[in-house]
């Protein structure tokens, strides 16, 4: 049958937008007319790129360098990523593995565009960063979600895991510390992922964007470093977080070399490269100072113990300590109301800004997911309107 000449593929039927863009809109629209809204939902940084960062993008496109790169990024950011990443999971990686993209999401598609037929099926988590969801379907693969429960502080529930895993699975995507919930997965859960990804013959993507905001005195581990995995897995990380650049869009992803050829093409036919300037103002991200990450992280160390007592303290409201990122995930099931209807109450009513859990997969619901990164005056003044609007619930 002929379709008709507006009907998009059917790859992009399930598409939808993320649920912190049409929040964000519904509160535009108040604002517009006139309320004030505490913003809660968009996870990115308050803070402003860090000065030197900056000036280095400046410098950058005063002296001209404003043409085309490789499409897998400069040679000295590949080489910094490389030698940054090492450092950071205690692990060799070479330049020829890195793969810079403009932002981390590219390095989501392109190395599942590269990796899956349809039909395959993904491992990934629930609730998860939506774009993980959308990127599978789009390749027409089959969306296998795994849920992260509150009872195992929202890290992957491995009877399940072991359970859904098989010889079908080509790619499981995990996300340690984790959005929306802050959740991280304990070494010995990534063990076990790791013996079943090499018994399966599945491949890992490892989406280690909140790395550099943990709160706990433990290190993260990344699985790349487990024995046999470096051959299976994919680092997505990014600048966006830890340097607060999300509107630089600067990320980058290390991967066997053979894959990393192949997600060069993919970029080389799409995007064509990332900004010259951003990726030299990245350089100065990775070499310059790293004090700035450590101050932003004990400032969000605080707001998040703040955030979490408070939240404790309003009755029928209970949130767990995240040991990453700047999300909390607490539990609002005492309301009997979909997380859907809590969010636009206390939009509506409280006038502060959250998102449903259930934005980011169906096993959010009974959650609510607010992002710390505001002002405490904002955060207290935002935690006292929602405990007088659920008082009235
Ligand atoms: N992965 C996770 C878990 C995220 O939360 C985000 C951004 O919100 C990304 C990836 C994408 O990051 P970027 O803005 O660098 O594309």
């Amino acid at each position: 049958m002929i379709k008709p000449f507006d009907q998009m593929a059917d790859r992009t039927g399930h598409l939808v937008p993320e649920g912190a863009y049409a929040f964000l809109a519904k509160a535009g629209q108040l604002e517009a007319a006139g309320r004030e809204v505490i913003h809660l939902e968009i996870g990115q940084p308050d803070f402003q790129t860090f000065p030197n960062i900056g000036m280095a993008g400046i410098r950058a496109i005063s002296t001209g360098q404003t043409r085309y790169t490789p499409p897998a990024g400069i040679p000295p950011l590949r080489k910094a990523i490389a030698d940054y990443t090492a450092q950071r999971i205690d692990f060799p990686i070479s330049p020829d593995q890195v793969v810079v993209g403009p932002g981390a999401k590219p390095l989501l598609f392109f190395p599942m565009m590269a990796l899956l037929e349809p039909g395959d099926e993904v491992i990934y988590p629930d609730p998860g960063f939506p774009s993980y969801r959308a990127i599978i379907k789009t390749m027409g693969a089959e969306p296998v979600p795994i849920p992260l429960k509150e009872e195992n502080d929202f890290s992957f529930d491995m009877d399940i895991f072991l359970e859904k895993i098989n010889p079908r699975t080509r790619l499981i995507i995990i996300n340690s510390p984790s959005n929306p919930t802050g959740g991280i997965i304990p070494g010995k859960d990534l063990a076990v992922i790791a013996d079943s990804a090499k018994k399966n013959d599945a491949w890992v993507l490892s989406d280690e964007i909140y790395t550099r905001l943990v709160y706990s005195d433990e290190p993260v581990k990344s699985i790349m470093t487990f024995p046999g995995m470096s051959e299976r897995t994919i680092i997505m990380d990014g600048f966006s977080k830890t340097y607060a650049m999300t509107g630089w869009r600067l990320g980058f992803g290390v991967m066997p070399k053979k894959l990393a050829d192949t997600v060069d093409l993919l970029l080389t036919h799409s995007v064509g490269c990332t900004a010259t300037f951003t990726q030299l103002a990245g350089i100065e991200a990775l070499k310059g100072p790293q004090e700035p990450v450590e101050e932003v992280r004990k400032v969000y160390l605080k707001r998040r113990d703040f955030i979490v007592n408070g939240l404790n303290r309003i009755p029928g409201v209970t949130c767990l300590t995240p040991q990453g990122a700047f999300y909390v995930f607490p539990n609002v099931k005492h309301f009997n109301r979909s997380s859907d209807y809590i969010a636009n109450y206390l939009l509506n009513e409280a006038g502060v800004c959250v998102l449903p859990g259930t934005s980011f997969g169906d096993m959010g619901e009974g959650y609510l997911r607010l992002c710390y990164s505001n002002s405490l005056e904002a955060i207290e003044n935002a935690l006292q309107k929602i405990a007088s609007a659920l008082a009235k619930l």
